[in-house]
C-alpha cells in the first residue's frame, strides 16, 4: 500500500465520518449536510477506494458485490435458533481452531467485517451469542447505507425485505416544525430506510455465511487469548479459536475492552435512552419520522412497519420510561427498554492483533442517527486494513494507527455536532411543544 493510499485511509475529513448528516441535520440544516455528503462521497470515496460512493463505486467492486448478491439472495429463511455452524440443523458447536480472523458479534459491524474479510480470501470465523432473528433498536438508517449494502452484496435481499423508505423527517428543535429532507441528486431524492433490525441483521449474517464465513451461533466469546501482549484469538463456548486477528464487534457492552482492560473514555454525562414500540392506526402517522427536542431532551417517533411505530426518548436529567404522549392512543407492544448511550470511546480500538468495530469502539446517543452506518463502515475498514496487513502491503502498526484515527475523528466530529445541537435547546421554552405537550405529527 502506498503512503498515498494510507493517506486516503487516514484522511480525517471523510464522508464516512460525522459530516454525514445527523438525524437533526446539524446546526445549518440537513440539506446542506446532505450536500456535503454528496460532495464528499461521490468523487472521493469514503474510507478508501473500495468503499462505495453513493453512485456505486468503481466497476470492480460493484461487479463483485453483484456476484455475491446472486449467491446470497435469500434462498432460505434465516433462522439460526438451532446452534449450528452454518445455520443448518442443530448440533454441537465446535470451532475450527485456526483461522485468519475471528470476529465476536454478528451485528452490522461484525457481519460487514466478516463479508469483507471473506471476500479478501481470509479464513474467517464469526461468533454470535444470540440466535437470529433477534430484536435490536435502531431502524432508521441514513441513505448512506445503500451503497454499502451494494458493496456488501446484500442490496437485493434488502430490497426484497421491502423496508419502508423516507425522504426526511419532521423536526421541531426548540422551535417551529419544519421538514428536513436528506437531499437529492440527478437520480432523485435520497431516501432513508426503516430497516427492521431483526431482518436486516439476519440478511447481513446470511450474506457472511454465503461468502464463506464460518458462523458459530449461538456461541459466546468468553475471553481473548493472549501471547504476551498480543491477542491471538478467542476462547469461546465452542472452544479456543486461534487467529492472527481478532475483531470485537460485540456492540455497546464492549466485550474486549472489559476483558482486556482497554479503558473506555466517557465524553458526556450518563445518558440513558428509553425506547419501545406501539401499534395502532397507521393513518395517524405520515410516512416520515418526527423528532422533537426541547429543554428536557428529545423524542423520536418513526413508523417502522405497517401500523407499528418505534419511539426513542432521551431525557437529559433522568430517563423517562413512558411512551411519548402523542402515542397515547396506540398500544405498547412490549415493555419500555433502556440503553446506556453515554458518549464514549475506546481510544485503543486497534492494537496488537485486534480491532474494535462499531458500537464496541464508540457509542454516541441515537440523535447522531448513523450508528448502523458507522458500524458497517468501521467493520469494513477493520477488515480492509487486516487484508492489507495480511497481504503484506501495510505494516500492522500503520493499519492500527489508521483505524484509531478514523474512529477518533468520527467520534470527535459527532460529539461536537451533538453538543452544539443540544446547546440550542437547553434553554428552550417547553411550552413550544404544543398543546398538552403532544408531539405533533405534522406541522
Ligand atoms: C434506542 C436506540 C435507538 C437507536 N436508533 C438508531 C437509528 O435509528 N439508526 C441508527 O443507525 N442507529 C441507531 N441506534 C444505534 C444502533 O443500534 C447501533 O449503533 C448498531 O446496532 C451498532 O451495531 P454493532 O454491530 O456495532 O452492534 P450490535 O448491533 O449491538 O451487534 C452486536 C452483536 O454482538 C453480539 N454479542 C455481544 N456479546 C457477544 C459475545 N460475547 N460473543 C458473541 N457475540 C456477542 C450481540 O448479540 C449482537 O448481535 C440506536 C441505538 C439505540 C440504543
Amino acid at each position: 500500500m502506498s503512503s498515498e493510499d494510507l493517506a486516503r485511509t487516514t484522511e480525517p475529513r471523510r464522508p464516512v465520518d460525522s459530516r454525514v448528516p445527523s438525524r437533526t441535520g446539524g446546526p445549518a440544516g440537513p440539506v446542506r449536510a446532505s450536500k456535503d455528503l454528496a460532495r464528499t462521497t461521490e468523487p472521493r470515496r469514503p474510507v478508501d477506494s473500495r468503499v462505495p460512493s453513493r453512485t456505486g463505486g468503481p466497476a470492480g467492486p460493484v461487479r463483485a458485490s453483484e456476484d455475491l448478491a446472486r449467491t446470497t439472495e435469500p434462498r432460505r429463511p434465516v433462522d439460526s435458533r438451532a446452534p449450528s455452524r452454518t445455520g443448518g440443523p442443530a448440533g454441537p458447536v465446535r470451532a475450527s481452531n485456526d483461522c485468519d480472523v475471528v470476529i465476536a458479534g454478528g451485528g452490522p459491524a461484525g457481519s460487514a467485517a466478516a463479508i469483507w474479510c471473506a471476500r479478501h480470501g481470509l479464513r474467517t470465523v464469526l461468533l454470535e451469542t444470540q440466535s437470529f432473528p433477534r430484536d435490536r433498536p435502531g431502524e432508521s438508517l441514513h441513505p448512506g447505507v445503500e451503497p454499502l449494502f451494494r458493496q456488501l452484496g446484500v442490496e437485493r435481499a434488502e430490497e426484497a425485505a421491502g423496508f419502508p423508505r423516507y425522504r426526511g423527517h419532521w423536526v421541531s428543535w426548540g422551535g417551529p416544525w419544519r421538514f428536513e429532507e436528506f437531499g437529492s441528486d440527478s437520480t432523485g431524492p435520497w431516501l432513508g430506510i426503516q430497516a427492521w433490525r431483526a431482518t436486516l441483521d439476519s440478511i447481513l449474517l446470511e450474506a457472511a455465511r454465503g461468502a464463506g464465513v464460518e458462523v458459530l451461533q449461538p456461541c459466546r466469546a468468553l475471553a481473548p487469548m493472549r501471547e504476551g501482549k498480543r491477542i491471538v484469538g478467542v476462547s469461546s463456548e465452542a472452544g479456543e479459536i486461534r487467529a492472527r486477528f481478532t475483531i470485537d464487534a460485540t456492540g455497546s457492552r464492549h466485550w474486549l475492552s472489559r476483558k482486556a482492560g482497554l479503558p473506555t473514555r466517557r465524553a458526556s454525562p450518563r445518558l440513558i435512552a428509553t425506547y419501545g414500540y406501539c401499534a395502532g392506526d397507521p393513518d395517524v402517522f405520515g410516512e416520515e419520522p418526527v423528532l422533537e427536542g426541547n429543554g428536557t431532551g428529545w423524542v423520536w417517533i418513526a413508523p417502522v412497519r405497517p401500523a407499528l411505530c418505534a419511539w426513542t426518548r432521551l431525557r437529559f436529567n433522568h430517563p423517562d420510561r413512558h411512551p411519548p404522549p402523542s402515542l397515547r392512543d396506540m398500544q405498547p407492544t412490549g415493555p419500555t427498554r433502556g440503553a446506556d448511550v453515554t458518549w464514549r470511546i475506546v481510544d485503543a480500538c486497534a492494537g496488537d492483533g485486534y480491532y474494535v468495530a462499531g458500537d464496541a469502539a464508540s457509542v454516541i446517543d441515537p440523535a447522531s442517527s448513523h450508528g448502523v452506518l458507522k458500524a458497517l463502515m468501521s467493520g469494513i475498514l477493520a477488515a480492509d486494513l487486516i487484508a492489507r496487513v495480511h497481504g503484506g502491503s501495510l505494516p500492522e502498526s500503520a493499519a492500527g494507527e489508521a483505524f484509531r484515527e478514523w474512529t477518533a475523528g468520527w467520534f470527535r466530529r459527532d460529539t461536537k455536532r451533538l453538543a452544539e445541537l443540544y446547546a440550542q435547546i437547553d434553554r428552550t421554552d417547553l411550552r413550544r411543544s404544543g398543546p398538552g405537550g403532544r408531539v405533533r405529527l405534522r406541522p
